[in-house]
């Protein structure tokens, strides 16, 4: 069965924006699935959804073949989805590092071995081909280690999938070259993938599959071009 699928959902914010409407979506496992539409289209809520930021007003989530019926973002690391976004949610005023084993590692009051978690962090890093500082503070080094470091502690809470939200945005030329060589490896190694962009160049580089939206509705998927040369 797919890795994530959205069955006839629908999300209609309280001021009464109907962001997503009867989305259809599934994305097999070990697949890198483009969202691409214009501003406003609805991809960050679908992303939210399936993330758990937001519920469905109708419709239903399913992760692994389980219907979402957990709650909140903590649930994600239940269900195995990890995600980058623009709002990153990591601690400004601790370590690289601490931010990667938080919340998974025991320990007191949130506070986790130092040592250990360099160590974790190092083999995690050298394992994924993502380079960060593990001693470094998150609020001193750049917004793209920022991400490497979220996609990190996705990858040390055992994520099966992972959502990027614009990643590229906040990237150099160089990063963005590092960071698709790196999805690349994790799916290959199973890894399902989706990822939001609106540039699509990148997307035909990186993605197997395009969804489009408009409005809100899922207009189409399509395979990349590439895709089809791999195949
Ligand atoms: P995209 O990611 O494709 O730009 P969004 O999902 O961010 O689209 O937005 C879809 C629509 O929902 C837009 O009209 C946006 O203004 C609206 N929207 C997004 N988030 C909220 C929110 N938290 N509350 C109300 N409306 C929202
Ligand atoms: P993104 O598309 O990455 O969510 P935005 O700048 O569109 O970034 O939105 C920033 C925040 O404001 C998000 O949490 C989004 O859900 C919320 N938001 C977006 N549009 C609206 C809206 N029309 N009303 C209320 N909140 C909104």
């Amino acid at each position: 069965g797919p890795a994530v699928a959205a069955r006839a959902v629908t999300k209609t914010y309280g001021n009464g924006v109907r962001a997503v409407r009867g989305v259809d979506l599934e994305v097999p496992p070990g697949e890198i699935r483009a969202v691409v539409g214009e501003n406003g289209a609805g991809k960050s809520t679908l992303m939210k959804l399936f993330y758990g930021l937001e519920q469905p007003s109708s419709g239903e989530i399913v992760i692994g073949g389980q219907p979402r019926t957990l709650r909140g973002p903590a649930s994600a690391i239940a269900l195995g989805v990890g995600m980058v976004h623009q709002n990153l949610m990591l601690v400004p005023s601790f370590t690289v590092a601490q931010n990667v084993v938080l919340g998974v590692e025991p320990g007191r009051r949130g506070l986790v071995d130092p040592k250990a978690a360099v160590e974790t962090t190092a083999r995690l890093a050298e394992e994924a081909g993502l380079a960060v500082e593990p001693r470094a503070r998150v609020e001193e080094v750049s917004v793209g280690m920022r991400q490497r470091t979220e996609i990190l502690k996705s990858l040390h809470r055992k994520a099966k999938v992972l959502i990027l939200d614009e990643p590229t945005a906040v990237l150099t030329p160089q990063e963005t070259e590092d960071l698709f060589a790196a999805v690349r490896r994790l799916r290959d190694g199973g890894m399902t993938v989706l990822f939001i962009s609106h540039k699509l160049r990148e997307v035909r580089e990186i993605s197997d599959q395009v969804s489009v939206m408009r409005a809100g509705s899922l207009v189409g998927t399509v395979a990349t071009a590439d895709s089809t040369e791999r195949s």
